[in-house]
């Protein structure tokens, strides 16, 4: 037996899954050039208008399965798909292909779409390279389809309980696996803005993505050792290893399972102060998740994300209606959606975002709003006309001047004048907050604060900002610092600001969801935390079990420290020593550990 192997990838659902390996292989009959005679055309091109057809209406089954399941907006991924299935230059070539060099339908259409998807995979921006595993899977589904087998890629699927490892993953892989037999999923490829993390997240199954080379190192039926808490694999433990993940797991289990008690309970520290524990979305779907772990409403709905499972910008009725389906879902919990934050690295093609050196600096979030009336007047409608379902709060992002507030302010005051004429039912009255994720803000939280209805925190940006590091540039990684003193002195401040002018603060950022940080947080004095709707049952029993006086004397030793190490390993001493007794995972999530 091979040694042991240890990978390190981006943890994106929590828990520990340990199995044997299941490998998601797309193995079919090889594609080959296939020579056809000049009679022989038609006949090639009639098999690819009924495979066509064959596949629009296996997609088509598909989205009102995922739409049961999963909600509508999960359901527009298959859109996707059936889009390129309209896409008819690019069949128009798979034609041409066929009768001008002779070669049979499976290799002219195996050829065009690699070359596309191969296209796609060739820029740098990861929202392309995503793209071509959409064409792939539609490719695959045709060739299926040609082949007179149904999609068969699941068909493999062991019947006991196994960790799926696959290169890749695609919404419709996700959608069909079998939930009760898949412990876990590892996958190569993907990032946290994927289909594959997005759609793993919501199935809540522990799931490590981004690992480059899982599906080569692992054989199958091989042990795997998943760690979606801290985004470590194992591939071939040894005995000992498997030992300690075996108990590890099982008192992850235990303590999950412990965790359903306290979902109707209100997170309140020992000492009675009220923390609201909120979810952060991306797709309505996620409400559901989030009401069943007990959250207190919705603290973040990402709303860019809405492009991607269109490919445009949605329209005013379209988000009307996912709006109301999270307004509805949330059954008088509120939820807080925020306008567009296309961008930086959501710069999604369909959303009229032109590249640019500088992104995250750039032409981003509120400032697009405000240059393009057009693209946010449908969506802060559509958010007043869902208001009338339940409650609901608008938030902007990247606001960095109250010039930029007070007009984002009165566009709202005009989408109600409008409605109002219209005679269409709204809530005009909704709170209106922002999110504090640019230092400019922060500094001037107690200006803000006389006019907002509530911040919320953006560690991802404010932290980006403040110590000048690219989120995204994995080469200073490290430096991206939550816990540094500087970003610690924002929080305080905005914090401050709030409880001064009785304006509620919350913080949405990355680091709301880390247990490592809850008793920070608290102390800091943020009364909301808004994290992944899965992580919300954990946060709660940290809560329970903290005082609030323990977590302000915590707070204000951080706050005195001066570098980002110090605070770190203070806060993670604390953190290990206080909750020794709690299987919490308190190291940064994809940081190596166990
Ligand atoms: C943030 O910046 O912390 C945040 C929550 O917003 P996003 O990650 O969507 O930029
Ligand atoms: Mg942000």
């Amino acid at each position: 037996m091979n040694a042991p192997l240890s990978l390190t990838g981006q943890a994106v659902a929590p828990g520990i899954g340990l199995g044997p390996a299941f490998l998601l292989t797309r193995e079919r009959r090889p594609v080959e050039r296939v020579e056809i005679g000049g009679d022989q055309v038609d006949r090639e091109h009639a098999r690819l208008a009924e495979a066509i057809a064959l596949a629009r209406a296996d997609l088509e089954r598909q989205r009102d399965r995922a739409s049961r399941r999963l909600g509508e907006m999960v359901a527009r991924i298959f859109e996707t798909h059936l889009m390129f299935l309209d896409d008819e230059p690019a069949f128009d070539k798979v034609r041409e292909l066929v009768r001008d060099q002779l070669v049979d339908v499976r290799f002219a259409l195996y050829t065009v779409l690699e070359e596309y998807a191969g296209r796609f995979e060739q820029q740098e921006d990861s929202y392309f390279q995503e793209r071509a595993q959409d064409v792939r899977d539609v490719c695959r589904r045709l060739l299926a389809q040609l082949d007179g087998e149904r999609d068969t890629v699941l068909a493999g699927v062991p019947d006991s309980p196994c960790v799926l490892l696959a290169s890749e993953l695609t919404p419709s892989d996700i959608l069909h696996l079998p939930q009760e037999k898949i412990i876990a999923v590892a996958a190569d490829t993907g990032g946290a803005t994927s289909h594959t993390a997005i759609l793993t997240r919501i199935l809540g199954v522990p799931s490590v993505v981004g690992l480059r080379r899982v599906t080569s190192a692992a054989k199958p039926g091989e042990i795997v050792v998943v760690n979606g808490n801290s985004g470590k694999v194992v591939l071939r433990p040894d005995e000992h290893e498997l030992a300690t993940y075996r108990s590890k797991q099982t008192e992850y289990l235990e303590f999950v399972e412990s965790l359903k008690d306290i979902r109707d309970v209100p997170a309140e520290t020992l000492d009675g102060r009220r923390i609201r524990l909120h979810g952060n979305i991306e797709m309505p779907g996620e409400a559901r998740t989030l009401l069943a772990n007990g959250g207190d409403g919705v603290g973040l709905f990402r709303t860019e994300y809405l492009v991607l499972t269109h490919s445009r910008l949605p329209n005013e009725e379209e988000q009307y209606r996912t709006y109301r389906e999270v307004v509805e879902a949330l059954a008088g919990l509120p939820a807080t959606i925020r306008t567009f934050d296309l961008g930086g690295d959501k710069a999604f093609p369909g959303a009229g975002i032109p590249p640019e050196d500088n992104p995250f600096m750039g032409w981003r979030a509120i400032r697009v709003a405000l240059d393009r009336p057009q693209m946010i007047m449908p969506q802060l409608r559509a958010i007043l006309r869902a208001g009338a379902h339940g409650p609901v709060q608008v938030m902007f992002p990247m606001i960095s001047d109250l010039g930029e507030w007070r007009a984002a302010k009165q566009m709202i005051a005009r989408a109600a004048e409008e409605l109002e004429r219209e005679g269409v039912p709204h809530e005009a009255d909704i709170p209106a907050g922002m999110m504090v994720e640019v230092p400019s803000a922060a500094l001037l939280a107690d200006r803000f604060a006389i006019e907002v209805d509530f911040f919320s925190i953006g560690t991802n940006d404010l932290v980006q900002f403040t110590l000048a590091v690219d989120r995204a540039n994995e080469q200073v990684a490290e430096l991206h610092q939550p816990f540094h003193p500087a970003v610690l002195r924002l929080i305080r401040m905005t914090a401050e600001a709030g409880a001064t002018h009785g304006v509620p603060v919350s913080i949405c950022g990355e680091i709301a969801g880390q247990p490592l940080a809850t008793l920070l947080l608290i102390g800091l004095g943020l009364g909301e935390l808004s994290t992944s709707p899965s992580l919300v049952p954990e946060l709660k029993k940290l809560v329970l079990s903290s005082s609030f006086t323990e977590a302000a004397e915590l707070a204000g030793e951080a706050l005195a420290m001066e570098t980002a190490g110090e605070v770190r390993e203070f806060v993670s001493d604390a953190m290990k020593q206080r909750f020794s007794n709690l299987p919490i995972w308190f190291g940064e999530r994809g940081e190596t550990g166990t």
